[in-house]
């Protein structure tokens, strides 16, 4: 089909949304922050001085798929099981996504929280000696089918679908082509998909649109949640606003609009 319109935004960019969680958690745990991996919340325990009861857990297996196998068929060496621990904090922030409904619930804060799950799939760029520069050089949304491709370094990278339900395990087998479809149309023959990485994930949706901001009305007990599809370019902002609103500061943007008590009216 030949391209009737479009819209540059020569600002826009890309990004490897991974290797800057992995460098944020080196910076923070140089700064002195305590990470638990591997680690499940089972309650919440709300007060001045509200509580954490977790358990160490057996770490999920990965939701990456490459060359259409698990990528981790060899297994892990298990953690020993404890009896769950009980840790108190000055505060608590919920930012679990869909994993935060069985926590606020027992606490009476119901949340319309709902997963719409997509897919991505990410491949190396094949080297042309003669064409060196094929494939997107930054990033490009097809409108058509709402999928993004865009560029990570020497890999090209497919994303889109929107899928209501399910489950993470399951692979959709209509999106994923409409993926591969999209990359086609647009840059035929760039990607080498026998080297493929696939994913899904889920995006934490509100039925309005905004993530949920602040307090949660539950004593000592913070919210950060439902950012559904921009979880990642909203995710310093939304800190930022949470870290000053939890020290008592001024936040610098308007939160009108962001608390809870749009999602209890
Ligand atoms: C295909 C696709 C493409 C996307 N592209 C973009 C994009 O280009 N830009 C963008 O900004 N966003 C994008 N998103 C959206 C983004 O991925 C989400 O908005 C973001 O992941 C939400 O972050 P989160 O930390 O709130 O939730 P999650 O990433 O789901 O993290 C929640 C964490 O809480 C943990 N957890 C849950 N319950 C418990 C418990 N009881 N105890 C301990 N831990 C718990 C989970 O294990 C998980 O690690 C995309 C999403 C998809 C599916």
């Amino acid at each position: 089909m030949p391209l009737h319109a479009g819209i540059h935004l020569p600002d826009d960019e890309v990004g490897n949304c991974r290797q800057f969680a992995y460098l944020l958690r080196a910076e923070a745990q140089h700064l002195g922050v305590s990470f638990r991996f591997n680690t499940q919340v089972g309650r919440i325990v709300p007060g001045p001085e509200p509580a954490l009861v977790h358990t160490n857990v057996s770490p999920e297996p990965s939701r990456f798929v490459v060359h259409g196998e698990d990528d981790r068929a060899g297994g892990d060496t298990l953690p020993l099981a404890h009896a769950p621990d009980t840790e108190r904090f000055d505060a608590i922030v919920v930012c679990a996504a869909l994993g935060a409904s069985p926590l606020l619930r027992p606490l009476g804060l119901n949340l319309p929280l709902q997963a719409v799950h997509g897919y991505s799939v990410t491949a190396p760029l094949r080297h042309h000696e003669t064409h060196p520069e094929q494939g997107p050089r930054s990033a490009l949304m097809d409108e058509r089918f709402k999928v993004a491709i865009s560029r990570l370094g020497s890999r090209v990278r497919v994303a889109g679908s929107a899928e209501i339900g399910g489950s993470l395990r399951q692979h959709n087998k209509a999106a994923l082509a409409t993926l591969y479809k999209v990359l086609h149309d647009w840059f035929p023959g760039v990607a080498r998909l026998s080297h493929e990485q696939r994913w899904k994930g889920a995006r934490p949706m509100l039925p309005d649109g905004p993530p949920v901001l602040g307090q949660s009305g539950i004593d000592g007990v913070w919210l950060n949640l439902g950012h559904g599809s921009s979880g990642w370019a909203l995710a310093c902002g939304s800190a930022r606003l949470l870290a000053d609103a939890v020290a008592g500061r001024a936040p610098a943007i308007d939160t009108e609009g962001l608390g809870v008590g749009r999602l209890k009216a």
